[in-house]
């Protein structure tokens, strides 16, 4: 008799994911989640998954960072004035560009 063993198709199998109960979104969902996730608009689950998802991925976590840090940084910028310091930076910087 042959045929294949039984113990050759458990082994070509995929090994079940440990994570396999937690759902998690994949990139693209998490980035289409990005901005309703900074303006604190999701919830419940949709909520929990992009955490999960940041707590695994390193480049949208780091995205994420970079939005906030953004968010920040242009929510101050259009309640204050520019510093001078930094004007005058940015002018010199764009003098430096001319021909
Ligand atoms: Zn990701």
């Amino acid at each position: 008799m042959h045929g294949t063993p039984a113990s050759w198709e458990t082994r070509k199998r995929k090994p079940p994911s440990i994570m396999n109960e937690v759902r998690v979104i994949d990139c693209e969902e998490a980035l289409r989640r990005l901005f309703e996730y900074l303006d604190a608009e999701l919830r419940g689950e949709s909520q929990r998954e992009m955490d999960q998802h940041l707590e695994r991925c390193r480049s949208c976590f780091s995205r994420v960072e970079f939005e906030k840090r953004l968010k920040t940084y242009t929510a101050e910028a259009g309640r204050e004035p520019v510093p001078s310091d930094l004007e005058l930076r940015i002018r010199k910087v764009l003098s430096s560009f001319k021909c």
